[in-house]
């Protein structure tokens, strides 16, 4: 049976989605196309944008949209987001999904690293989430946004200063708008993976034995795909998640849950 467009849940809205042409992000552009949505995907260079657009599959209500820009250059988030409006007429869903990752040791981590991974991670977030705000304010629209955070905005990541602090930030960035918004109909939550299998983890997935060593700290026994983040943003955009706001989903296969504590070790 053939479905009709007039069928998909996301049919007629329209998504911008931040680092939206790899990785997780990628599968949150290719879902939402999937379900009926115009996607105007984000990311740095717009020459990776327009060769991933024809991957989308197409909605009867225009073309797919290039919106680059550095999440963390306010000019170029401003803009970005700006086309978007203009050329949909409109934003229903916002989905901060860039981020970076830099390890150094905490006692030598560089200032300019540290901020690099703040400015990317948090400062981009902010400025996406703002300027569609703005628009929403303005419109009335009762839009949804979906943050992606991580397993590290609980659990520390040694190393890892930047995307800790990060992290960290964001959680209580969604629970601040969502308190902030919520009587205007805009909900807000995040979702927060453990171990994805993207370019951003190519360092162990392609090493038998770092991915088994990996695979062997998580309940479940294996990383995520990038498909089993995508439909929880998905499902947290969407109307079915319609009283739900200012919450932030784990989607980690176990690992938040103290796995030391599988076999009992106390008593
Ligand atoms: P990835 O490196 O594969 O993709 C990140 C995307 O963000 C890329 O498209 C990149 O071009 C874009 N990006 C990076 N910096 C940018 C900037 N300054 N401006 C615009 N775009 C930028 O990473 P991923 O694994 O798909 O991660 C996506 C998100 O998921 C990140 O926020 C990350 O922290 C989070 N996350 C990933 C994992 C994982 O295991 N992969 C786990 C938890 C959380």
């Amino acid at each position: 049976m053939s479905s009709s467009c007039s069928t998909k849940r996301f049919a007629g809205k329209k998504v911008f989605v931040s680092g939206g042409s790899q990785g997780i992000g990628e599968a949150i552009s290719l879902a939402f196309a999937q379900e009926g949505a115009r996607v105007a995907v984000n990311g740095r260079k717009k020459e990776k944008l327009d060769e991933f657009l024809p991957s989308l599959p197409p909605v009867p209500e225009g073309a797919h949209l290039a919106c680059p820009a550095d999440v963390s250059d306010e000019k170029a988030v401003c803009s970005a987001v700006a086309q978007a409006f203009r050329e949909f007429g409109g934003l229903d869903i916002l989905v901060c999904n860039a981020g970076i990752l830099m390890e150094s040791p905490s006692e030598d981590i560089p200032l300019e690293d540290f901020m690099k991974v703040m400015n990317v991670n948090v400062t981009g977030v902010m400025l996406c989430a703002r300027e569609v705000l703005r628009h929403w304010v303005k419109d009335g629209t009762k839009g949804s946004i979906v943050i992606n955070s991580s397993v590290h905005q609980l659990i520390p990541k040694p190393a890892f200063l930047g995307y800790s602090a990060s992290k960290g930030a964001v959680g209580n960035m969604v629970r601040t708008w969502a308190l902030e918004y919520a009587s205007r109909g805009i909900r807000v939550n995040g979702v927060a993976p453990g171990a994805i299998l993207t370019p951003m983890n190519d360092g162990w997935a392609n090493d038998p034995d770092k991915y088994k060593a990996v695979s062997s700290h998580i309940p479940m026994g294996r990383p995520g795909e990038s498909d089993e983040i995508a439909e929880p943003v998905l499902f947290l955009a969407s109307d079915q998640a319609s009283y739900i706001t200012g919450q932030t989903l784990y989607i980690d296969g176990g690992l938040t849950l103290y796995a030391d504590f599988t076999k009992n070790w106390s008593t």
